[in-house]
């Protein structure tokens, strides 16, 4: 049997092959999977059923192994899939049916790469959504401020983008949040909580009950821009245009979580990006915009 053949999708293909049709309502924008994030629940199925073959193996009752198994599933699930909505609801798209879509910059601001992608989205009449890290913030205000001025989302990334992130308690993660959040309204003047994106896609139960606490609306993608993984603008746009389509939130990076380095693969594919979307008549708004939310 081929690998497409009894997975149902090709190797490395992240878009859905047979999307789902037009939401009715926001509650259809939670968890929609991709063809990769299908396949990491089937290998999270797996695992569970791993832990229930082992536990019967060795003489573990399946009264305790089978719950087990299955509780280790749905948490593997909720933390590690980024448009998971079991640990919490997750937005990864909006609707597909008016000729919109969302470019999101992670882990900025950044003070050489952020003002050259402001420029561009200026330069083509776009807006896009900001998930800024808020330590970056703290230190870039002025490039926070023009995002803000050029009418684009200033959105929560956390406050210090931690690779222990899913490690921290209620509190922590309550005290990460409401740090990030508390400098984003400062620099908006806008009192709304702002749409929310865990660091590295990955939620935690503890995440979660601080997400509740503060009403979140949190906020993956649909078409990652895999401008961390390669430098080629060109490829970078083009394999971003093949797959996108009405309704769609595009994960770019304008920032970085570590200091002194640099994201510009993002920025330089932008121009691109916005000459292909314009070409197919699809316009660039904010997240917000995208989910009427705003
Ligand atoms: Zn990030």
């Amino acid at each position: 049997m081929s690998w497409r053949g009894s997975w149902g999708c090709k190797l490395g293909e992240l878009r859905d092959p047979h999307p789902s049709p037009l939401p009715k309502g926001r509650g259809d924008l939670r968890g929609e999977g991709t063809c990769r994030e299908r396949e990491l629940e089937r290998l999270l199925m797996g695992g569970a059923a791993a832990v229930i073959g082992g536990a019967a193996v060795f003489g573990a009752p399946l009264g305790i192994a089978v719950p087990a198994g299955a509780l280790i599933a749905v948490l593997a699930d909720g933390i590690f899939r980024p448009a998971s909505s079991t640990l919490y609801p997750t937005i990864s798209r909006g609707p597909r049916d008016r000729p919109m879509v969302a470019l999101t910059f992670d882990d900025g601001p950044d003070a050489e790469v952020t003002p050259t992608v402001l420029d561009v989205l200026e330069q083509f009449g776009a807006r896009a959504t900001f998930f800024a890290i808020g330590r970056n913030v703290e230190a870039n205000m002025n490039v926070a401020r023009r995002i803000v001025a050029g009418q684009h989302e200033l959105a929560n990334h956390s406050w210090q983008h931690s690779r222990f992130q899913n490690f921290y308690n209620r509190g922590t993660q309550a005290a990460d949040l409401s740090r990030s959040a508390g400098l984003i309204r400062e620099i908006t003047g806008v009192d709304a909580e702002p749409l929310y994106r865990p660091p590295i896609g990955l939620k935690s139960p503890p995440l979660a009950r601080a997400a509740h606490e503060r009403k979140l609306t949190m906020v993956g993608w649909s078409v990652h821009g895999r401008d961390t993984m390669q430098e080629d603008s060109e490829r970078i746009a083009a394999d971003i245009l093949k797959r996108i389509t009405a309704g769609d939130i595009v994960l770019l990076h304008d920032g970085h979580d570590l200091p002194n380095r640099h994201r510009r693969a993002g920025a330089k594919a932008l121009p691109l990006i916005l000459q292909g979307l314009r070409e197919r008549g699809l316009q660039a708004v904010t997240v917000s915009e995208l989910l009427k939310l705003r």
